[in-house]
């Protein structure tokens, strides 16, 4: 079944220029969906128009079932991590996961038992009293993961998460992505230009090509069977 659904999508900045236009993508329930494509192909946008962050010009986004065309990016059901962190500096880590609880204002018994369950998993028991000056870009990172963690999301949405990171370091948290995937046994659309992390992460691949949908497919099936030049050129010549 579909968790993310995409019915004739289109994007317009300002009445002009169009960035998405007529776009259909079902992303499935449990899924490990990557959005693939060229810089300034659209995929942040498609990524913020799911998360509420955007509105969309023409066209229909449900997810879990529910018609979210126009909701809130609140009243959905997904939590979204940045590339750049965006974690609070003045905050330790602790709060840093803990804030968008307090905001719903759930019980402070069932926060601190959803931020140590976080941090059990992430590996930051011993930095949760830390700022994020204290911590190293990968510890940034998973701050910023178990933030969207303790919100128990029916999909995760990720924009180049790792592209601040270095190399070592994005390996590293490509497997632990992978992991987390698993353990939770969600839905994640993961948005990236890197050829060689989608075909590492994703059990999907969706390839943009100005913002239009080239072809969708497990990665061995798009690294075989390319439908366009541009798919075939894309998989096939990592940068
Ligand atoms: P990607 O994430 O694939 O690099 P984006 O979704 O960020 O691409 O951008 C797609 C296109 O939309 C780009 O040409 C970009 O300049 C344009 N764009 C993005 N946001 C806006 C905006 N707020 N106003 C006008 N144009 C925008
Ligand atoms: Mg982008």
């Amino acid at each position: 079944m579909a968790e993310v659904t995409l019915v004739e999508i289109e994007k317009t900045f300002r009445g002009k220029t169009t960035v998405i236009s007529n776009l259909d993508l079902e992303i499935e329930d449990g899924s490990f969906t990557v959005l693939v494509g060229p810089s300034g192909c659209g995929k942040s946008t498609l990524l913020r128009m799911i998360a509420g962050l955007e509105t969309v010009t023409r066209g229909a986004i449900s997810i879990g079932g529910h018609d979210v065309t126009t909701a809130e990016p609140s009243d959905r059901d997904i939590a979204m991590v940045f590339q750049s962190y965006a974690l609070y500096p003045h905050m330790t880590v602790a709060r840093n996961i803990d804030f968008g609880m307090r905001l719903a204002k759930i019980p402070a018994q069932e926060r601190q038992a959803k931020v140590d369950e976080a941090a059990k998993l992430l590996n930051l028991e011993d930095l949760l009293e830390r700022k994020p000056a204290e911590l190293s870009g990968g510890q940034r990172q998973r701050v910023a993961i178990g933030r969207a963690i303790v919100r128990n999301p029916g999909v995760f949405l990720f924009d180049e998460p790792l592209s601040n990171l270095d190399a070592a370091l994005r390996n590293r948290m490509r497997v632990e992505l992978a992991e987390l995937h698993q353990r939770l046994d969600t839905t994640m659309v993961y948005v990236t230009h890197d050829q060689i992390e989608a075909m590492t992460l994703a059990d999907r691949i969706v390839v943009l090509n100005a913002g239009k949908v080239e072809q969708v497919g497990a990665p061995m099936e798009l690294y075989q069977r390319p439908e366009t030049l541009f798919v075939a050129g894309f998989i096939g010549s990592p940068k």
